[in-house]
C-alpha cells in the first residue's frame, strides 16, 4: 500500500476508498490525494 506524498514510482495505482485508477508517469512523480474522493491511500497495481 502507499500513501499520498510518496514516490512510488512509474505505475498504476488504485484508490482504496474509491477505485479511482491513478497512473504515474515519472519516477519522481508525487502521489496526489485522489482526485475523486480525497482519500489518501492507494493499492500498486
Ligand atoms: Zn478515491
Amino acid at each position: 500500500m502507499c500513501t499520498t506524498g510518496e514516490k512510488p514510482g512509474k505505475g498504476k495505482y488504485k484508490c482504496l476508498k474509491c477505485g479511482f485508477i491513478l497512473e504515474l508517469n515519472d519516477a519522481t512523480d508525487t502521489l496526489p490525494p485522489c482526485p475523486k474522493c480525497k482519500a489518501t491511500k492507494w493499492e500498486k497495481l
